[in-house]
């Protein structure tokens, strides 16, 4: 198994529970995390009694032929290493890819006092490489830690000798931003040195280059061999804290199940600022204006955000963002009547008042859906005007070129070993989270079935690539629907069989369900596990997840089973809805009928349970596959299996159904993002199937509280530091500098993917020009940033602090994270929300300034868009095809410089309003042509509670500060305050700007060191 890159963070959730409203606290489950958010965490080898990788990342140990095991007093089981030539351990070279900074830590208890034993040694050779020798080395006394590069040299922290034959807690942290690298012994400072290289690759090479780690041994030939017991030894790509590695040492020292999951409040090292400090544009300010806001019975007010604000002698400010306290349930507003709420300024003393009128409730409507989007193939990427490719055509063809030369094998290789099958000759295995003894395998296949068939329907312009894309439709949803048919169905005629899905007896011989999926305990008793079953993993870890599983490592616990299965339903039904495919509508359809069978026969108050678990009761949109599946099939128990999804609590408050999204209460604050985003988008789509407006209630309020209380600039939502969880929303909104910029990084890419989808669809409800303007920005600042410059190798967060850096992962589509397999959906649908048409086609709407050409087929009309935007701030739209229609083009939010019209050369009178959509309706004639200028301009987007930290963009186009090196703290710049364009230079054409010799460059144009926030200071 080749595994090009490993990805070394974790996709799936951190189900927090929400308590008063600001404690959070998290369910129970078997994990440690010691106050890491789980994405720091590489590998963990506790060796008691094996030298397999304890976290979810494979990447086991392989033992030396003499390695052994000692039983010891105090921790049990323990790796012993004798000082033997063959007695130590190596890890693979990709436990040090993806790295922004490193520690390690571990239990070592030292028999030996000889010279130059190396406790661990990683690196590419004897002159670059990083290793520990606890009792000296070339004359040098004590415990000494050192970085050998061929540029700096060697880099050494001395350390005192550590006691022989005592337990002794080692921490190393390789603390990149702040230039230190530190070694702690039982949890104290030992030894600092603040001289290390500027960066890991040059102690490690690039990301894929081939190095060995050993435990043990040295790379330097003449070394003796470590003489050592050795226990829960663990690596992390984050610099640990005091806090964290305070609490990884005395956790440990308790015993492997006792660490809870961090939830309490981490102070990090975000730079500070006095309260007085001025932030921006609110330095200028004189008074706040009060709003009022009426809002019904039962439902909490949507407050603005942004109010009119007076700015000292005459100056002109923006609005002012107010930041208002939000409830956890409704109590306010159960009675007609009128209340107060007090928001707050930041930086400021401005306590600006939202006077709220509660008013009975009338009868909810309905909204309904009045536009499409087209289908993929109705649209097509162009070059831009001086026929270069645009940034959207060159992320698709790196995915589009690489995905045809995918093996769809690899991506049946854990559906067949599940069933027992044999696999076709050459059939190579996914790495990553589809290895063998991961239990999410078969995601990527979900993920894999969506992008092939949104490239089957995109590549209509390319017939040979679309028949490779047809072909391998074909072949995936053949194998999977043998499969398929095999399960609850005799072996042999006359052999037992047990169709009914809620009668899965456990594995032949065992005496419990369990997720052992290695090749000796992996069951292959299909025709025991009910009828319609399609996994790439036996029944288990659904039936499993009933029971009370918890989500873990072991062979009673599980990983997320129903998010895998969503993945597979999803891409099953678009290759459906693509190609007509009815066997791959069918085995979705029968998987539908299993989940019903057994979900259906489970208590609410379970259900509620299952899907507040930890991890495993992460099920991805599964609302959304079924409500979808029901659309189709139109059986009922596909609809009623939608809504045992429901996340009860957060979209109702309770089963009463006393508050909740549905009633704009936000109970999601410090939850997982990724785990409820799609729930959300499940819920438009249970909408769409039900009539019951709750549901739409659900999403309209969730994404308002999104965009305005959770939002980074890129457009992501995810990366708490409180709770200590990057893939965390904030535990508090409107709370970004406060408690966001998670350490271990920000913005899961899955999160926006779903962002994404969720804007799109209620974009067909209700027409406001926030969602696309919420669209372009995450769409351009965050789905293209997230792409290597060369191949469709991609991103898992993005990380905004200071002097970041983006990580690619899976070059070569061989191992995938959740964020690698929404990527491959993401590139093979750029297109898909250009432009929309009302459901009657009387309306088409211009979304997106991207160079394209749009066949309405329903009306017989082409148009053609040729643009080198955001290279030029104009586009225009050639329209092929005579018929009357309503052209409706998007004005942006951020055209603040005016929006110009010509039609035919002629100008449109028209004063368009920044955030609207211009409606131009006239009977359309072949060969007229419309041009839109929209000038760009600079302007800032501050974090809603820390003003002066602020994102630069052009027009819609994020600029980053290309920066050298890692940093501590904000880049600072000072811009004029009446114009802060006086402030930059540079070429509008290439995007390419300076402020003093900063060079600024978009966002999705960098792929070194960036600083996407900056202090900025107005003068
Ligand atoms: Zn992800």
């Amino acid at each position: 198994m080749k595994i090009n890159k490993f990805c070394l963070r974790f996709c799936c959730s951190f189900f927090v529970l929400l308590q008063g409203i600001s404690t959070s606290y998290a369910q129970g489950g078997d994990q440690i995390l010691d106050g890491i958010g789980e994405t720091g965490l590489i590998a963990r080898y506790l060796f008691n009694g094996d030298t397999r990788d304890w976290s979810r990342n494979n990447l086991h140990g392989r033992p030396g032929t003499q390695v052994k095991f000692a039983e010891d007093p105090r921790f049990g089981k323990v790796l012993s290493l004798s000082g033997d030539t063959s007695s130590y351990i190596s890890l693979p070279s990709e436990a040090l890819t993806d790295l922004e900074s490193l520690s390690i830590t571990a239990w070592v208890n030292l028999r030996s006092a000889k010279s130059g034993q190396h406790f661990f040694d990683f690196g590419q050779s004897a002159n670059k490489h990083f290793f520990v020798a606890p009792a000296g080395i070339n004359n040098q006394e004590g415990f000494q830690t050192a970085l050998v590069t061929d540029v700096t040299g060697k880099k050494v922290v001395s350390a005192p000798a550590i006691e022989l034959n005592r337990w002794v807690h080692v921490t190393i942290v390789i603390d990149i931003p702040s230039k230190t690298l530190l070694t702690y012994i039982d949890g104290k400072l030992a030894g600092e040195s603040k001289e290390i290289p500027k960066e890991l690759s040059d102690v490690f090479g690039q990301q894929n280059a081939d190095k060995k780690l050993f435990i043990g041994k040295s790379l330097t030939a003449g070394n003796p061999y470590l003489d050592a017991m050795i226990r829960d030894f663990r690596i992390y790509r984050v610099p640990l804290n005091m806090t964290q590695l305070t609490s990884v040492f005395n956790n440990s020292r308790r015993g492997i199940n006792q660490g809870g999951v961090n939830t309490r409040r981490v102070e990090e090292d975000l730079p500070k600022f006095a309260p007085t400090e001025p932030q921006l544009y609110n330095s200028y300010l004189v008074s706040v204006a009060d709003v009022k806001v009426t809002t019904e019975t039962g439902n909490l007010p949507r407050l603005p955000s942004y109010i009119n604000g007076t700015y000292k002698d005459g100056f002109k400010g923006p609005k002012v963002r107010v930041v208002w306290p939000a409830d956890t349930d409704n109590s306010a507003v159960l009675k007609p009547g009128t209340y107060t709420i007090t928001g707050r300024v930041a930086g400021t003393n401005f306590q600006p008042k939202a006077i709220v009128t509660v008013k009975n409730s009338n009868k909810q409507t309905q909204p309904i859906a009045k536009l499409k989007p087209f289908e993929l193939k109705q649209v097509v990427l162009q070059n831009d005007q001086q026929g270069n490719k645009s940034k959207f055509i060159e992320n698709r063809d790196k995915f589009i070129y690489t995905l045809a030369k995918t093996d769809p094998n690899s991506f049946l290789y854990m559906f067949r070993h599940a069933f027992g099958q044999k696999q076709p000759e050459g059939a190579k295995a996914l790495g990553v989270w589809d290895s063998r003894d991961t239990k999410l395998r078969g995601h990527a296949t979900g993920h894999y079935l969506t992008a092939i068939a949104q490239a089957y329907a995109g590549t209509g312009y390319d017939k040979t690539l679309q028949a490779n894309f047809a072909q391998k439709m074909e072949y995936m949803v053949n194998t999977l629907y043998d499969l398929s048919q095999l399960s609850g169905k005799p072996k042999q005629p006359g052999g037992p069989f047990v169709t009914d899905p809620t009668k899965v007896p456990m594995g032949p011989g065992k005496k419990e369900y369990d997720s052992d999926l290695s090749d000796t305990a992996i069951r292959n008793d299909y025709w025991n596990w009910g009828k319609g079953f399609i996994s790439a993993y036996p029944p288990d870890q659904f039936i499993m997840l009933e029971k009370g599983a918890k989500y873990g490592g072991q062979k009673n616990q599980v990983w997320a089973p129903y998010y895998t299965l969503h993945k597979i339903l999803a891409g099953l039904t678009d290759i459906y809805e693509v190609s007509g495919n009815k066997k791959a509508l069918e085995i979705a359809s029968n998987m539908g009928d299993w989940v019903y069978a057994r979900l259906s026969q489970v208590p609410t108050d379970t259900l509620i349970k299952m899907w507040n678990t930890y991890i495993a009761g992460e099920f991805g949109g599964m609302n959304e596959s079924m409500a979808r599946l029901y659309l189709i099939t139109k059986q009922p128990n596909h609809l009623k299996t939608a809504q045992l999804f429901d996340n009860i609590r957060v979209f109702f408050g309770d089963t009463q159904h006393s508050h909740g999204l549905a009633k704009n209460v936000d109970l999601f604050r410090g939850l997982h993002a990724n785990q409820h985003i799609p729930q959300v988008v499940g819920s438009v789509e249970t909408y769409l199937a039900t009539n019951n407006p709750e549901y739409y209630q659900i999403a309209d309020n969730f994404w308002y509280k999104m965009v305005n209380d959770y939002m980074y600039s890129i457009g992501g939502v995810a990366g708490a530091r409180n709770p200590a969880n990057a893939e965390c929303f904030i535990a508090q909104p409107g709370t970004l500098y406060e408690n966001g910029f998670a350490s271990g990084g920000q913005n899961e890419t899955c999160a926006t993917y779903n962002m994404l989808k969720l804007t799109g669809n209620l974009f067909m409800f209700d027409q406001k020009p926030e969602y696309m303007d919420y669209y372009e920005r995450s769409l351009y600042n965050h789905i293209l940033a997230s792409v290597a410059e060369n191949t469709p190798a991609n991103t898992y967060h993005v990380p905004l602090k200071p002097g970041s850096i983006k990580q690619f992962g899976n070059p070569n589509m061989t191992g995938f994270t959740c964020c690698n397999g929404t990527a491959i959906e993401s590139s093979t649908k750029l297109q898909n929300s250009i432009y929309f048409h009302s459901i009657n086609n009387q309306s088409l709407y211009v979304n997106l300034f991207v160079p394209s050409t749009l066949n309405w087929t329903e009306r017989n009309i082409s148009i053609e868009q040729i643009t080198s935007f955001p290279k030029e701030d104009q586009t225009s739209l050639k329209i092929k095809g005579n018929g009357k229609f309503a052209l409706n083009v998007r004005v942006p939010g951020w055209a603040t410089k005016g929006f110009y019209v010509k039609i035919n050369g002629k100008e449109h009178k028209v004063a368009p309003v920044p955030g609207s959509y211009l409606k131009i309706e006239r009977n359309w004639k072949d060969g007229d042509l419309v041009e839109l200028k929209m000038p760009f301009q600079f302007h800032l987007d501050p974090v809603m509670d820390q003003q002066n930290i602020a994102s630069l963009f052009y027009g819609p186009i994020l600029l980053a500060a290309q920066e050298t090196e890692a940093r501590k703290e904000w880049r600072k710049i000072t811009l004029d305050a009446n114009d802060i364009s006086k402030s930059i230079k540079g070429d509008p054409t290439q995007l390419q700007f300076t402020i003093d010799d900063v060079v600024f460059k978009p966002f999705y144009e960098t792929y070194g060191r960036h600083s996407v926030y900056l202090d900025v200071r107005l003068q």
